[in-house]
């Protein structure tokens, strides 16, 4: 048996670009670029003034043109990325009582936080088991709805839709989703994410499309005198999103790299470009796993198989760790399962920014390494 170790992967098998992290995500060279070209007049300049604060107002405009956004609907943001969010929601947007659809640990995430949180009563929680998901049930004295577009951590994508006759909020967990799954926002209040994943951008962010209904909790809680520490308080969001601003210094390329993508989306036709581009690579992956003798898909509905994150089980004879290290030697990067899914798996991450024929490649690869281990 070759040694994993030396084994280089034959130059025209490997994929142009070999970063498929779930995230952080591949960021596109003309992003790296166009904020070089900016450099010195826009990195080292203060957030609020002009310069910076067009830049968020283009992000904002820019994610209102992407996801026609219904009148009313606006575009919040934040420091500290979706992990903040889910504490900035405990605090500021729960009134009493929350549902909490978990099928991995993302999932599992804000329904934790809310267990945890002693102004809240305990969140009703309707599981489903890895590599699948539940759906939400229609509940009297709910007041929020927590779903997750993408479960990142198992590779399975829901349909966003609002639970037949509820009265709550529906807040959606779209971290690795926006951008790379089509979405109606008349069917949330509350769409948040950030901009490593299919924003192909940096971490340390987060971005809520908030809708009317949502503006107007933030606002009845903020005015029922709750107690909210400043750093999750959404109101003082609000009120500086509006300004085209952050309560404290965002991270500036962040806010740039993230600019560029969502120009390059609507510069090409929008959300069904970016999503069209996962689409595609989706369909690579999951065929060429269906048609291999070593791979399967981890995700057995192919309606339920995520186009942004993939999840490949291997045969029990295939070390699956094995193959991630020597596509690592080999420059393809970050293909390593979810820790603490603890299957005999690879992830792969089909972001927007990722060309599918480097997916295509990246398949080839690894059906070379099998053939040569
Ligand atoms: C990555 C991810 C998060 C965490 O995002 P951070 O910005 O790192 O806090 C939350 N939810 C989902 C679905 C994710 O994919």
């Amino acid at each position: 048996m070759a040694s994993p170790d030396t084994l280089k992967i034959p130059a025209e098998l490997l994929p142009r670009d070999g970063r498929f992290g779930a995230g952080p995500s591949k960021v596109r060279t003309e992003q790296l670029t166009a904020l070089l070209a900016d450099g010195t007049t826009y990195m080292g300049t203060s957030h609020r003034q002009a310069t910076v604060k067009n830049k968020v107002k283009e992000v904002q405009d820019g994610l209102r043109a992407l996801f026609n956004l219904p009148d009313g609907y606006e575009v919040l943001l934040g420091n500290g990325g979706s992990t903040c969010f889910w504490d900035a929601a405990t605090f500021h947007l729960v009134l009493n009582h929350s549902q909490h659809l978990v099928f991995g640990e993302f999932s599992s995430k804000f329904a934790e936080a809310v267990t945890q949180a002693p102004h809240l009563s305990d969140p009703q929680v309707i599981k489903s088991d890895v590599g699948t998901h539940p759906l939400a049930v229609t509940t009297d004295g709910v007041d929020l709805y927590a779903l997750t577009h993408n479960e990142t951590s198992t590779g399975v994508m829901m349909p966003i839709t609002r639970p037949a006759g509820s009265k709550g909020l529906v807040v959606v967990d779209a971290t690795s989703a926006a951008g790379g799954l089509m979405v109606d926002p008349s069917q949330f209040d509350v769409y948040y994410f950030a901009p490593q994943k299919s924003f192909a951008a940096d971490g340390g962010l987060w971005l809520a499309i908030c809708s009317p209904a949502a503006i107007e909790r933030i606002e009845q809680i903020s005015a029922s005198g709750r107690w909210t520490p400043a750093f999750f308080d959404l109101k003082i969001a609000l009120d500086n999103s509006r300004l085209n601003q952050t309560y404290n210094t965002p991270a500036l390329a962040t806010i740039h790299m993230l600019a560029s993508q969502v120009k390059w989306f609507n510069d090409n036709g929008g959300l069904s470009f970016s999503a069209g581009r996962s689409r595609t690579s989706a369909e690579i992956l999951y065929t060429w796993a269906e048609a291999s003798s070593f791979a399967t898909p981890f995700v057995t509905n192919p309606a339920e198989r995520s186009n942004v994150v993939g999840t490949i089980d291997f045969t029990d004879d295939i070390d699956a760790s094995v193959i991630a290290k020597v596509l690592r030697a080999n420059g393809i990067v970050d293909t390593d399962p979810y820790r603490k899914l603890g299957r005999n798996q690879l992830r792969i991450s089909m972001f927007p920014a990722i060309d599918s024929e480097d997916v295509a490649a990246l398949c080839a690869s690894i059906n070379w390494i099998v053939g040569n281990l």
